[in-house]
């Protein structure tokens, strides 16, 4: 099935990436169910994906909540007849040394970057064997492939999910499942703004994003390229970064 007309649910939804992959997949005809914790966002999201002819739905989902992410799935089965791709794309970083003790940041990363895609993956999967076909792309980083200081917590979340996504299709080699983990390096969203308390240092690591980040459509075509394959051929990891990224 080419992309258009699949149903994909994308948790994260309201910014960045998320609205990015959300507005692109519905351009190239995806029916898109929208998740996320700000839902003002998501509804003028859905309106003017709408306004320009595509297809969209939204739910509140807070991926913390195991609940929030079986809404999601049902959304789209209930509304849409099935559910083909799950985007898990929600996620939050804090920028600072293990030294700092950040342990409240710590807990929250692994909350929503881990146990998130976890909700996701329960929620998902017995549609996807249910269907006989599925598809779980998540958004790891960059940060997991290249180990840098003030991101050891974040990197670890992300690494988890990439060994999830190993397991996972390791342990479904009968074709109904595909897997998929996308690594952005910097990309221009609203990421970096809960990332660090120090309001001078936070400028100073938005300065920098501003100048190297690319644009989150970058990202979403990744996204789509890997979607957009025949049921037969999976994309397991894309890595998309500035040209200019270290
Ligand atoms: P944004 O901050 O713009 O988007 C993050 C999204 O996650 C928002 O839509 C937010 O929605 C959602 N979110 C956060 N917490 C929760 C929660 N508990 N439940 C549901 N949704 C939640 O940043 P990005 O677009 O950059 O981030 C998207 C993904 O890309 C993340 O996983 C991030 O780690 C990853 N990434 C980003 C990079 C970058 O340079 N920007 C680089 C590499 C990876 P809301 O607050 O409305 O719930």
């Amino acid at each position: 099935m080419p992309i258009a007309h699949k149903v994909v649910a994308i948790t994260g939804a309201s910014s960045g990436i998320g609205e990015a992959t959300a507005r692109h997949l519905a351009s190239l005809g995806a029916i898109v169910v929208l998740g996320a914790r700000r839902t003002e966002r998501l509804d003028k999201l859905v309106a003017e994906i709408a306004a320009d002819g595509g297809t969209a739905a939204a739910i509140r989902v807070d991926v913390t909540e195991p609940a929030d992410l079986r809404a999601l799935v049902d959304t789209a089965v209930e509304r849409f007849g099935r559910l083909d791709v799950l985007v898990g794309n929600a996620g939050i970083t804090r920028i600072g040394l293990m030294a700092e003790l950040d342990v409240a940041g710590w807990s929250a990363m692994v909350d929503v970057n881990v146990k998130g895609i976890l909700n996701g993956i329960a929620a998902a999967l017995p549609t996807f064997h249910r269907q006989g076909r599925g598809h779980l792309v998540t958004v790891v980083s960059t940060s997991g492939l290249k180990i840098v200081p003030t991101q050891a917590v974040y990197a670890g979340t992300k690494n988890a999910v990439r060994t999830f996504l190993e397991a996972l299709r390791q342990e479904n080699t009968d074709g109904v499942l595909r897997t998929t983990s996308i690594s952005p390096g910097y990309v221009r969203t609203e990421l970096i703004d809960t990332a660090v308390d120090d309001p001078a240092v936070r400028e100073e690591v938005r300065r920098s994003m501003a100048e190297l980040g690319i644009d989150p459509v970058a990202v979403a075509r990744a996204i789509a390229f890997a979607i957009d394959q025949p049921d037969d051929v999976e994309i397991g990891d894309l890595t998309i970064r500035p040209t200019r990224q270290g």
